[in-house]
């Protein structure tokens, strides 16, 4: 019936589902190995539906990144993190919507159309964001208990904060990207494990260095010492997203943890650096889509005419197309200096300014508890996750120029530059929707993440 609501609001937020029978059946099942096991579940996911975004890969269902060039595509096995959902007992029930390759803020720049929040009253539709808006928006409408999804620059939690749900980034290196289809490598997260076939995954003697430092490290049992970054106070910002802000930390400074104001100066290159890194990294990522190797390929590609790869090619999205251009121009021998390796020292500076910024410090480059600010520095940061609430979707489709939507990602992508946990909760629930806060903690502080994340919500 779930689903039969999906296609009566038209959310399109699904690309693939499990058959009725096939999910019936295997509920079915994992209520009756409980009910065995006298209650006993598995896991705290053990018998739920979990969905899972369409560019990880799953042999149960095509992955198909919301791509004519994969549409048909089937992988012959499962990402790790799907793997160990279903070893934790969950029922896989489908894959979600999104942008085409997980490129875009709406989850509007997909083969298989747009997906759509749910019309309120004789409202308009509002964009879900995006690129993971099919799984906030199947999590948002009860369609499942949670969804998988992956966050390069924010497309984890622009979703959760226009839908009204929570969305974790978890530090980079984290989680396994195995069966991930890569986007930008140096920025994709998926969630917590070490796994062999992630060459990115951090190894298990390092998760404890980092984890035994930093619980040396933390405020047992005192208040808590939060900052918001001025930067992140934008004049763009929408007066309801920088009320709820001000409310959130009230709050916090209610419980008696102690607000500090935090300035980190670079946050204005975040945006930039993030649009010339990702791209780079896809450019070169989406060159193995030839037509050849896997995916489809296009009836005019015939080499006889010289035309091997391009007309197979001219079936991304033009938004793909866009950022494979753009990648490519910046890798190219001219502008390699002035753009790529520009950018990459600016990802260098914004990731400095994160960890002067924190009491602990980045146990991940340094094993010295002196690099930290100790003291005067904060345990997590707190700042909004969009400029705006959900706007319309027909709004978004008169933006003039594509750039319009890469300016939504200016909250998120200072967290993803730095490799930092973040988690956005929905907090003020008005008229209008949800707005969406995030926390943002120390590389591989999770644990004071999640606690203040649990004050909030
Ligand atoms: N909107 C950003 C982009 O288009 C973020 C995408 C993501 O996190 N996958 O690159």
């Amino acid at each position: 019936s779930l689903l039969a609501a999906e296609k009566y609001f038209a959310l399109n937020s699904f690309i693939s589902v499990q058959s009725r029978p096939e999910l019936f059946g295997q509920i079915q099942a994992s209520q009756e190995r409980i009910y065995a096991d006298s209650g006993e579940s598995k896991s705290s996911i053990d018998g739920q539906l979990i969905a899972v975004k369409d560019n990880i890969c799953t042999t149960d269902f095509p992955t198909t990144c919301a791509s004519k060039l994969l549409e048909q595509y089937t992988s012959p096995f499962d990402a790790t993190v799907v793997r160990k959902a279903k070893e934790a007992g969950a029922v896989i029930m489908g894959k979600t919507n999104m942008d085409e390759f997980g490129m875009g803020s709406h989850s509007m720049y997909s083969h298989f159309g747009p997906v759509m929040q749910s019309a309120k009253d004789g409202q308009p539709a509002r964009s879900a964001g995006g690129s993971s808006g099919g799984s906030a928006v199947a999590v948002a409408t009860g369609m499942c208990y949670a969804a998988l999804g992956t966050d390069t620059g924010g497309s984890v939690r622009l979703p959760a904060a226009y839908c009204g749900v929570v969305g974790f980034k978890p530090s980079y290196g984290m989680l396994s990207r195995w069966g991930v289809v890569a986007y930008a490598n140096s920025l994709d997260t998926a969630t917590n494990g070490h796994d062999d076939c992630d060459p990115t995954s951090i190894t298990p003697q390092t998760r404890e260095r980092i984890q035994d430092r930093l619980s040396r490290g933390r405020r047992k049992g005192q208040r808590l010492v939060i900052g918001y970054p001025k930067e992140f106070n934008l004049v763009e910002l929408d007066d309801s997203v920088r009320n709820a802000w001000e409310t959130t930390l009230a709050h916090l400074n209610s419980q008696s943890h102690k607000i500090v104001a935090v300035s980190l100066p670079h946050t204005k290159h975040a945006l930039s650096a993030y649009y010339v890194l990702a791209p780079a990294e896809a450019s070169s990522n989406l060159a193995k889509y030839d037509g050849v190797r896997y995916g489809y390929r296009d009836p005019a590609d015939r080499s006889e005419d010289g035309l091997l790869f391009s007309p197979t090619r001219a079936n991304f999205g033009a938004e793909v197309r866009r950022r494979i251009i753009a990648g490519a121009y910046s890798l190219s021998s001219e502008a390699i200096d002035n753009y790529f390796l520009k950018a990459q020292s600016a990802r260098r500076i914004v990731q400095r300014d994160f960890s002067n910024a924190f009491a602990q410090p980045n146990y991940l480059t340094t094993d010295n508890p002196e690099e930290g600010r100790g003291g005067e520095g904060v345990d997590v940061l707190i700042a909004p996750c969009s400029l705006s609430k959900a706007p319309f979707l027909e709004d978004v489709k008169m933006q003039k120029s594509p750039l319009d939507s890469y300016v939504n990602d200016v909250l998120t992508v200072p967290a993803s530059l730095a490799g930092i946990p973040a988690i956005c909760l929905p907090v003020m629930h008005g008229e209008e929707g949800p707005v969406g806060m995030q926390v943002m903690a120390q590389y591989g502080d999770e644990e004071t993440m999640w606690e203040v994340a649990k004050i909030i919500e």
